[in-house]
């Protein structure tokens, strides 16, 4: 408990430093990019039927006609990255809801898909989207992986998210599951473990229906992540946020998984080789495009602009919706690669060496030498290898790294009132002065 403890007050701090991106004051044009790299394209969707209480994603309330008008300029802009030089070989689209318009959203991916040599396409939905004729489009579209947000399978849960109204009750859930299993290649369910009327037997439940029951592709179990707004709202309607159940429920969940079920990150879990959400592991740089979305670029972090109505004046006009960036020390980088690359698992060491000129080890000697002390990373020869006890410090280590994200997009969205929901406005001037000093 005593190093979690010290963890979270070091990441804390260090998360605080890559997520603070300031301000660019002038507009700037898509920056260049090189044919010859595939990378990864992140596009960002952000509107949503329900807002739900746990939830610090950008997203405002879904409007048709807001999102067809979004989803055009998010077409235009990525023409604008095909002008610029980018290729991409995999596509995330990630939200608020991807699926809450399936036929802009197939236009789009199509559009993509026409301009770069992509391979695989994977978003997310909730399980109302799950809907046969839909699914169809989305198959056909071209999409790979379907990423369905559950977060729980227990009635008494939903209801505290307010999820079971809009996205229905666990039994009509698992239905759907059961429906879509095996219409795309890998079906992933996202979970959430340590919520706060949440007991031990129900996460043992829920991955007992899963993998045992109705045999989904992969499953992400992800630790309940209490950003500085969502904390005081599940204080209120949910109940007290705390970490101190956060590994119980993890080593729980980990040998509960049938055998059949292999890590394939600190918290993804798949039957076979599959595609996984965490885009950011695997690809160094990507890109991402629309409102308030993230690109990492040759060592700088770019965010889009959280206002909805400004990213479409931007990207309409013919320039990049990108407002802040921060550029890392080659230090800063190792330490991102650091965090990123181990949360899937294992390491190679004469890759990573390479990437580094050698200097990767030697710059991150005190990292390599805490995490070896506490048996979290074992080397074998080749490879670093994260053990079972890193596994679960990794975890923490990306909670907290999404908490400092969530964060800064509270903060974003502070500045862009007009543009919110009043429910959501009024939860995040509660706590407009401890996002100001969560983001020092
Ligand atoms: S949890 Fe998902 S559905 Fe709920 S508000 Fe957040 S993005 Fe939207």
């Amino acid at each position: 408990m005593l190093i979690e403890r010290a963890m979270t007050a070091v990441l804390r701090r260090l998360d605080r430093k890559y997520t603070r991106l300031e301000q660019i004051g002038h507009v700037i044009d898509i920056p260049k990019g090189d044919p010859e790299k595939h990378l990864m394209l992140y596009l960002h969707v952000p509107f949503c039927v329900v807002l739900c209480p746990f939830c610090s994603f950008h997203r405002v309330r879904y409007k048709k006609d807001r999102a067809k008008q979004y989803f055009s300029t998010l077409r235009k802009e990525i023409r604008l990255a095909h002008d610029a030089g980018f290729r991409f070989g995999e596509i995330y689209v990630g939200g608020g809801t991807p699926t809450c318009n399936v036929a802009e959203l197939a236009e789009t991916l199509e559009l993509a898909q026409r301009l770069n040599p992509i391979r695989q396409v994977s978003i997310e939905t909730n399980p109302d989207d799950l809907v046969m004729d839909e699914l169809k489009i989305l198959r056909d579209a071209g999409v790979n992986r379907l990423s369905v947000g559950v977060q729980s399978l227990e009635d008494k849960l939903l209801h505290e998210m307010e999820r079971q109204e809009k996205y229905g009750n666990s039994a009509e859930i698992r239905e759907r599951l059961a429906m879509t299993q095996g219409i795309f290649d890998t079906l992933n369910v996202d979970l959430i473990f340590n919520l706060p009327h949440q007991s031990l037997d129900s996460v043992m439940r829920d991955v007992d229906i899963l993998t045992r029951e109705i045999e989904v592709d992969q499953i992400s179990c992800y630790p309940l992540m209490g950003a500085t707004t969502t904390t005081l709202r599940m204080k209120r309607e949910m109940g007290n946020v705390t970490y101190n159940r956060e590994r119980v429920f993890y080593e729980a969940i980990l040998d509960r998984l049938p055998e059949t079920y292999q890590p394939s990150s600190a918290w993804c879990f798949s039957k076979h080789q599959s595609l996984i959400d965490e885009y950011i592991i695997e690809h160094e740089d990507y890109v991402g495009l629309g409102s308030g979305a993230m690109s990492y670029l040759g060592g700088t972090l770019y965010a889009a602009s959280f206002s909805i109505n400004r990213y479409i004046r931007l990207v309409e006009a013919g320039h990049s919706g990108i407002t802040r960036m921060s550029r890392f020390s080659d230090k800063d980088q190792m330490r991102y690669n650091f965090l990123m690359t181990f949360f899937g698992l294992k390491v190679n060491k004469a890759q990573m060496e390479k990437r580094w000129d050698g200097r990767f080890e030697k710059t991150l000697w005190q990292e390599f030498a805490a995490f070896k002390l506490v048996g979290a990373i074992r080397d074998d020869g080749e490879n670093w290898i994260l053990t079972r006890k890193g596994m679960y410090y990794w975890v923490l280590m990306m909670r907290e790294f999404f908490i400092a994200v969530s964060n800064f997009r509270d903060l974003m969205r502070l500045g862009i009132k007009s543009e919110l929901d009043p429910e959501d406005l009024e939860e995040l001037s509660k706590s407009a002065t401890l996002l100001a000093k969560a983001g020092k």
